[in-house]
């Protein structure tokens, strides 16, 4: 299928350890570039028109027979359907089982509290779209590597984004997008090093129906 013209309709860089919302119109593109690599994006999605339907990550594994996201891959919601899919990638795998860093997780799992975490970012994104506490769900980690060995080990591990490194994401219904750019200092989720990303959301110049 041909690449619709498009243009930029909103291109931010969003400071290390800062959250970043916005609703895309369905057909519009964002990509989140890792400018300076090993960044993990804490990352959630909602239905714009009733945001009681979120992102599902059970459901987007099951029904791509996988736990790691990458090209083609779907994120479903509760209700099954998808909200946005990943249309180009330069990492290869993405996490959906790490969840997103918190004061109370990083007292029980570090003993300190941290100067700021996903889980709170999440939450100030979330208060400016009516939204808080009951509707954080298991997070997408863009960038951030969750590698699971057979006997079940799971842990988070050096990441193998590189400087540039993006993924281009296109809504597949009118849909509220809420990030976190990691300030985990703990584990290796933003290389012991938060820095910036940038998100640009390019705007299609066709009229795109919900995919069913
Ligand atoms: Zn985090």
């Amino acid at each position: 299928m041909p690449i619709a013209p498009a243009t930029i309709r909103l291109d931010e860089i969003v400071p290390p350890k800062t959250g970043w919302s916005q609703i895309l119109a369905t057909g519009e593109q964002l990509k989140i570039v890792d400018l300076e690599g090993e960044q993990a994006v804490d990352f959630l999605a909602y239905a714009a028109e009733d945001p009681a339907e979120r992102y599902n990550a059970a459901d987007t594994m099951k029904i791509a027979g996988s736990i790691f996201l990458t090209t083609g891959s779907r994120l479903y919601s509760d209700k099954g359907r998808p909200l946005l899919t990943i249309i180009e990638d330069t990492v290869g795998f993405h996490d959906t089982i790490g969840g997103c860093c918190s004061r109370e997780s990083n007292i029980a799992r570090y003993g300190k509290p941290g100067e700021a975490n996903c889980r709170d970012n999440f939450l100030g994104q979330l208060k400016g779209h009516g939204l808080g506490k009951r509707d954080i769900v298991a997070n997408i980690n863009f960038f951030m590597a969750v590698p699971v060995l057979p006997d079940g080990a799971m842990a988070i591990a050096d990441s193998r984004s590189k400087p540039g490194d993006y993924v281009l994401l296109r809504a597949e219904t009118d849909v509220l997008v809420v990030l976190s750019n990691c300030p985990q200092m703990f584990n290796p989720a933003a290389g012991y090093k938060p820095t910036p990303i940038r998100c640009v959301i390019y705007s299609t110049n066709e009229k795109k129906e919900a995919v069913r």
